[in-house]
């Protein structure tokens, strides 16, 4: 694993991703404004850029646009400060942190507890969640010609390494398996997520799902790194080398959440990737006294995408993720 760089960079501070006046073979950290707080200060997203030594694509990676969603900070540490500029072709754009307002609280949203990955690609006028999502697409995503949307699970649940991707796109499909995730998802982009937007922008867009959310988890992150190396050479920015592959991703046709109906202590019992048959019990749920109220079942044979480890449930609380498994290759 890469160590992180030790000598300071020093950061320009600006309103726009400006990359064409940056020298080849350069890595430029960046302060971007994006709005202004009520005590007029800007409030600045950090974004570093790796230029290669010839021009190519402009391949963007966004970490942490769920701002408890850490593990791609990590991936894009560790990737952009070790990327061989002098034989890359192209530019590295690294948004080390989308969300910074809710890294501060360790939460999840944005302003006004707006999810920002439901309101994209905002508006010019609007209010403040919705203006910042329009100036971080405007000002930076738009610039590039192809993007890698880093998130994590949410509190309370695990995630296994997987890509949520239209795998009917040539261009998203193959970016979906040279990451070399536990899982794909096949998931047509939808409408106001930021990978949606940048698909209708031209933009190929895939997800990463990376684990849990406030921890930096190391096997995850060397894993990814391995993923976007592998379609950084596809798209021919790095020179290509033999790699070690490591096994194939399972292939899901789509998937869905399992939700509890009765309120209690939740135990879900598969871990995430394991393989549940129908009608297997997934999930117990007890009164306050210990007592049984439901186990639930698999309504049908699947992959756990992810799972709930809050045993505090309420009704309509998640249980499963469950992916349903393509069963030849489709795609
Ligand atoms: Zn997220």
């Amino acid at each position: 694993m890469p160590t992180v760089r030790e000598k300071m960079l020093k950061p320009r501070f600006t309103k726009e991703l400006e990359l064409d006046n940056l020298p080849p073979e350069s890595l430029t950290p960046f302060w971007i404004e994006l709005i202004q707080d009520g005590l007029s200060q800007p409030v600045e997203i950090p974004v570093l850029v790796a230029k290669g030594k010839n021009p190519g694509p402009i391949f963007g990676i966004t970490a942490a646009l769920h701002g408890n969603e850490l593990n791609g900070i990590p991936v894009l540490h560790k990737l952009l400060n070790n990327l061989p500029l002098n034989r890359m072709k192209g530019t590295v754009v690294g948004v080390i942190a989308a969300n910074t307002i809710a890294i501060h609280h360790h939460k999840r949203r944005l302003y006004e507890g707006v999810d920002p990955n439901h309101i994209m690609p905002g508006k010019d006028s609007g209010s403040t969640a919705e203006v910042y999502v329009h100036r971080l697409f405007n000002r930076v995503v738009n610039q590039f010609d192809y993007l890698i949307d880093l998130h994590t699970s949410s509190f309370g649940r695990n995630n296994s390494l997987y890509v949520r991707a239209d795998m009917k796109n040539i261009d998203t499909r193959t970016m979906a398996y040279l990451q070399h995730p536990q899982i794909i998802v096949h998931n047509p982009p939808s409408d106001y997520t930021l990978r949606g937007s940048a698909m209708e922008h031209g933009i190929p867009a895939i997800t990463l799902e990376i684990g849990d959310p406030q921890v930096f988890q190391i096997q995850y992150v060397k894993r990814s790194i391995r993923g976007i190396k592998a379609v950084l050479r596809e798209f021919e920015l790095m020179p290509r080398k033999k790699v070690a592959v490591p096994p194939p991703p399972v292939i899901c046709k789509s998937s869905y959440w399992l939700y509890t109906q009765q309120g209690g202590f939740l135990e879900v019992l598969p871990e995430v990737t394991d393989i549940v048959e129908k009608d297997q019990v997934i999930a117990r749920v007890v009164n306050p006294f210990g007592t049984l109220i439901k186990e639930y079942k698999s309504p049908e044979r699947g992959i756990v995408v992810g799972k709930n480890v809050n045993p505090v449930a309420q009704t309509g609380s998640r249980i499963i993720h469950l992916g349903l498994i393509a069963k030849t290759e489709v795609f």
